[in-house]
């Protein structure tokens, strides 16, 4: 490594740990403002474009999960990282094609739109794994272009979800569209939060849902106020993404 790389690589280690402490202090803030108990809420730093090298430094500092949207990069990383004790969360659209590697290398999934995939995941998830902890995909703002189920077609799935031995539910991911006050960041949060509330209350089969998988780096604070337990954090930690990819990848991929 020549000089100039070390000192480069340093700088992005001073990068990450400051972000990271920024917005642990920004979690932490959040929840005493309102209310929550820090330990109910996860910071889950979202690695999509970043290298197995940003990763590790962000191990070094303290985090341990990590959510990827596209599963062959995510490989990559997992091979370059095997050295580390890491759980790894698939947050991103998943094809059919994917729920084998998916179901084998992940820990969770918070993005489980459709039953066939579940079904998949569930058959394919390896006997001696835990069950995978996955979340459903609630499209909040009934957006049409958006993944995600309707609110009113969530109880039909979940419960469906419930049936399969090797799948856990837990709960319900969102991602809102932008919006850029406290105030109305905070509505469709807490339209998830209520929705999760009717889950809980319908069946004693979702009695124990634990899990609001909800709010990114410009809106932590409104999803923590509407009870998020998982908060998703990608550039506020990482700085922009190398990679130029988005929340909709190409479905060829
Ligand atoms: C990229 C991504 C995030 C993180 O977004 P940032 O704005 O970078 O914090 C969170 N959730 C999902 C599903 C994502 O794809």
């Amino acid at each position: 490594m020549s000089d100039r790389d070390s000192v480069a690589r340093c700088q992005t280690m001073h990068n990450i740990t400051d972000n990271i402490n920024q917005v642990s202090t920004r979690l932490q803030q959040s929840a005493k403002q309102f209310h929550r108990s820090v330990d109910a809420i996860m910071l889950l730093a979202v690695s999509k474009g970043q290298n197995s090298q940003a990763l590790r430094l962000a191990w070094q500092a303290g985090l341990n999960s990590f959510g990827e949207n596209y599963l062959q990069e995510a490989l990559e990383k997992m091979t370059a990282l095997n050295d580390l004790d890491l759980c790894w969360h698939f947050i991103g659209p998943i094809q059919s094609n994917k729920t084998q590697d998916i179901a084998q290398h992940f820990s969770w999934v918070h993005s489980i739109e459709r039953i066939k995939i579940a079904r998949r995941l569930s058959a394919q998830r390896p006997a001696h794994l835990p069950p995978l902890n996955v979340c459903i995909q609630v499209n909040i703002d009934r957006e049409a272009s958006k993944s995600g189920v309707d609110p009113e077609d969530c109880l039909e799935l979940a419960l469906a979800i419930t049936e399969l031995p090797q799948l856990k539910l837990r709960g319900l991911m969102v991602i809102p569209q932008p919006r850029s006050q406290l105030d109305t960041q905070r509505q469709p949060y807490r339209q998830a939060a209520e929705l999760l509330n009717n889950l809980k209350k319908s069946s004693a089969a979702l009695t124990s849902l634990d899990t609001l998988s909800m709010g990114m780096s410009g809106d932590m604070t409104a999803a923590i106020a509407e009870g998020a337990t998982i908060v998703r954090v990608g550039t506020a930690i990482f700085g922009p993404r190398t990679k130029t990819k988005t929340l909709h990848p190409n479905p060829t991929r």
